[in-house]
C-alpha cells in the first residue's frame, strides 16, 4: 500500500476524521505523483510590522502543515523590506507565537534583507538586458501616467533611456544622492496591460532608512514584488502559497521569474483569507488598538493576536483545530467567531483541570458546624479525567457563596440557596438557609445556614433532597484572587466593514475586574498560563504575566451571544 495520501484521506496527525484534500492538496498530490517537485517547500512570509494574528494562525497552519504532511519543509521567512515600520520586537514575537502554535521552521529563520545583494545584481541584469529603467516621475506624476481600469496610461519620458545611464542612477540612488521620491527603478513591460500591475511597475524606492537587520547600507528598498518571488526562487521554495489579494500580482510574479536569472522556479497560488465577525484581522487596526491604549498591548487578552489569546488561555491545539475546521477554498468568506470560541470550549472541557472560585463572595455561616472543626473533602480534578490529580477541599464554619447563588425568596426555577431551602455544596455537604443578614443599606452581607448530617456523597435521611448544587469554598483557608473576565472586545458583528470606524464599536464591557474572588486552595500551585474550569463559571487560565494570582477568563461556559443575537 503506497503511503502518499489519496483524495479522501486526509486524516491529520491528530487522527481527525478523513475529510476529500483541499485544492492546494490536491495540486501538491499531483506535483509529486507527477515528479514536477521532488519535495515540497513552502514558507510563511510574515512583514515583522506587528503580531501575528488570528489570520495569519490560518496561514501558519497552511503552510506548515502542508510542510508536515507532505515530508517537505517550510520555511519562515521576514519580508523586511520596509524599514520604517518594521522592528526586532516583533521579529521576536512572530518566533515565539510560530513555536507555540508547535510549528518547526526549516533551518535558521530567514530574512528577505539577506538577499540584497542579489536583488540588486538583478536590477542590474533586467537594465542590461533592456527590461528595467530608472524612472525620474514624482510618484504624483507616475500615478497620472498610469491610467486607470478603464484607460491605458502612457510611457514614462524616462522609458527609453540608456542602459549605461539607468546603471549610474540606480548606483547614486543606492548610494543616497537623491532624494526619497525622486527617482525609482522600474521594470519596463507594457503601459496598456490591462493589469495594471503590469504597467512599468516600480522595483526599487529610495527610502533614507535604518533597517534593523541592514543599518544604513541601502538607500533604497526593494517593493513587495521585486521580492517575494526571487525570495521563493532563492530558497527553492516550491508552492508559494499566499492570500487571493496577490491573484492580479501573479502575472508579474511570473513575469519577474521569467527575467530574471533565478536558481529555481516557484509558483505562487492563492487562498482565502480569514474574516472572523466581531474581529478585527488588520496589523494597522490593531497597532492603532495598541498606540492608542485601547487596551493594554499586542498581547492584551482581548486581542485577536495569537499572543493574546495565548494570555487568555487559548490553547494552540485549539487554534489549530480551529484552523483544520474553517478549510481552505478559493473564495473569502466571513467565519463566526463561534467556531473558534466552540474550538477552545471543546479543548478545555476535555482538558482544563476543575476548580472551584467565587467570583463575588457573600459569607456563609454554618450555625451547626462548630467554629474550632475542620474537615477535608476530596474532589476530582475532572469529571473523566483519571490522570488529572484529585484536589482537597478544606471544609469549616464559615464558607464563601457567590452572591447570585443566593436569594431570600425565588420561584421554582431558581435551583440555588434560598431561605428555608435546601442546595447542594458541590463535593460537600447539603444545606439549608435560615436567615439573611443585611446592612444598613439592606444589602445582604451574610447567610446563616445548617448542614444536614450526613449528606456528604448521601442523599439526606429525610428524604428532603436538594434542587441543585453551588460552588464554594472554605473562608479559614481559601485563596484572595483578581479575576479579569474578558468578553468580546467588539459589539458589532463587522466592526470594519464599509466605511465604519472600528473604534466606534468597541465593547465597554470587554473587561471586568474583579479584586475580591475566593479561590479554592489548590490554585495556588498553578503554573503561569494554566487553564481551569472553574465549575460553574466558565474557563479561566492563569495570567502568565501578572505578580500574584490573577486568572484571565478565556471564555463563559455556554455561548452567551448566541442568545443576545
Ligand atoms: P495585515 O493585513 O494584517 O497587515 P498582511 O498580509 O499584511 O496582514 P503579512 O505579515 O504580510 O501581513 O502576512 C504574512 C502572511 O500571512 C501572508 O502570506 C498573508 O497572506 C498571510 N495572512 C495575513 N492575513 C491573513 C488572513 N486574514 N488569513 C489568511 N492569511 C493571512
Ligand atoms: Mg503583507
Amino acid at each position: 500500500m503506497s503511503d502518499k495520501p489519496n483524495a479522501t484521506d486526509a486524516a491529520n496527525s491528530a487522527g481527525e476524521p478523513a475529510r476529500p484534500l483541499h485544492f492546494l492538496e490536491q495540486i501538491i498530490t499531483q506535483d509529486l505523483e507527477t515528479a514536477t517537485v521532488n519535495k515540497l517547500v513552502t514558507r510563511f512570509p510574515p512583514e515583522p510590522n506587528g503580531y501575528l494574528h488570528i489570520g495569519h494562525a490560518k496561514s501558519i497552519c497552511l503552510n506548515f502543515g502542508l510542510a508536515e504532511r507532505f515530508g517537505g519543509a517550510c520555511n519562515l521567512r521576514f519580508d523586511d523590506t520596509n524599514p520604517a515600520k518594521e522592528e526586532m520586537e516583533y521579529v521576536d514575537a512572530i518566533k515565539e507565537d510560530v513555536t507555540w502554535l508547535g510549528f518547526t521552521w526549516q533551518d535558521d529563520v530567514k530574512f528577505a534583507s539577506s538577499y540584497f545583494d542579489t536583488f540588486y545584481k538583478w536590477a542590474q541584469h533586467l537594465i542590461k538586458e533592456g527590461h528595467a529603467y530608472v524612472c525620474d516621475l514624482s510618484p504624483e506624476q507616475a500615478r497620472e501616467y498610469r491610467g486607470t481600469l478603464k484607460e491605458p496610461g502612457k510611457n514614462s519620458p524616462y522609458r527609453d533611456r540608456s542602459p549605461q545611464e539607468s546603471l549610474d542612477l540606480l548606483e547614486g540612488m543606492k548610494n543616497g544622492d537623491y532624494e526619497e521620491g525622486s527617482r525609482s527603478l522600474r521594470a519596463k513591460i507594457d503601459m496598456a496591460n490591462g493589469n495594471i500591475n503590469l504597467r512599468d511597475p516600480v522595483l526599487y524606492r529610495i527610502r533614507k532608512q535604518t533597517h534593523h537587520q541592514t543599518g544604513d547600507k541601502w538607500c533604497i528598498y526593494p517593493t513587495y514584488d521585486f521580492a517575494h518571488g526571487q525570495e521563493d526562487a532563492i530558497e527553492g521554495v516550491t508552492h508559494s502559497i499566499c492570500t487571493l489579494e496577490f491573484a492580479d500580482h501573479r502575472p508579474l510574479y511570473e513575469w519577474l521569474l521569467e527575467h530574471l536569472p533565478v536558481p529555481t522556479k516557484p509558483k505562487q497560488y492563492e487562498f482565502g483569507r480569514l474574516n472572523l465577525n466581531y474581529t478585527v484581522t488588520s496589523k494597522r487596526k490593531l497597532k492603532q488598538l495598541v498606540d492608542e491604549q485601547k487596551v493594554t498591548g499586542w498581547d492584551d487578552p482581548r486581542m485577536p493576536t495569537i499572543a493574546g489569546y495565548r494570555r487568555r488561555g487559548y490553547t494552540a491545539q485549539a487554534i489549530r483545530k480551529f484552523c483544520e475546521m474553517i478549510g481552505v477554498t478559493k473564495s473569502d468568506g466571513v467565519v463566526d467567531v463561534a467556531m473558534l470560541e466552540h474550538a477552545i470550549r471543546d479543548d478545555l472541557d476535555k482538558n482544563a483541570p476543575r476548580a472551584m472560585c467565587v467570583l463575588d463572595p457573600i459569607k456563609v455561616t454554618l450555625t451547626n458546624y462548630p467554629s474550632d472543626k475542620t474537615e477535608a473533602f476530596t474532589a476530582p480534578g475532572h469529571p473523566n479525567r483519571d490522570d488529572l490529580p484529585s484536589r482537597i477541599l478544606p471544609f469549616g464554619q464559615t464558607l464563601f457563596i457567590d452572591a447570585a447563588d443566593f436569594r431570600e425568596e425565588a420561584n421554582k426555577k431558581y435551583k440555588r440557596l434560598v431561605i428555608g431551602k435546601r442546595v447542594r455544596l458541590r463535593n460537600a455537604y447539603i444545606i439549608e438557609a435560615d436567615e439573611a443578614v443585611k446592612n444598613d443599606n439592606g444589602d445582604v452581607i451574610e447567610v446563616k445556614a445548617r448542614i444536614i448530617e450526613n449528606t456528604v456523597g448521601n442523599d439526606p435521611e429525610d428524604g428532603i433532597k436538594a434542587k441543585g448544587v453551588i460552588h464554594w469554598v472554605a473562608a479559614h483557608d481559601c485563596l484572595d484572587v483578581h479575576v479579569n473576565l474578558y468578553d468580546r472586545l467588539f459589539t458589532d458583528a463587522a466592526p470594519d466593514a464599509g466605511d465604519k470606524d472600528f473604534l466606534d464599536s468597541l465593547n465597554p464591557e470587554s473587561l471586568t475586574v474583579l479584586q475580591n474572588a475566593k479561590a479554592e486552595k489548590s490554585l495556588a500551585e498553578s503554573a503561569p498560563s494554566q487553564g481551569f474550569q472553574f465549575e460553574r463559571e466558565g474557563y479561566f487560565c492563569r495570567d502568565n504575566k501578572a505578580q500574584g494570582l490573577v486568572f484571565n477568563r478565556t471564555i463563559t461556559l455556554r455561548d452567551s451571544w448566541a442568545q443576545k443575537k
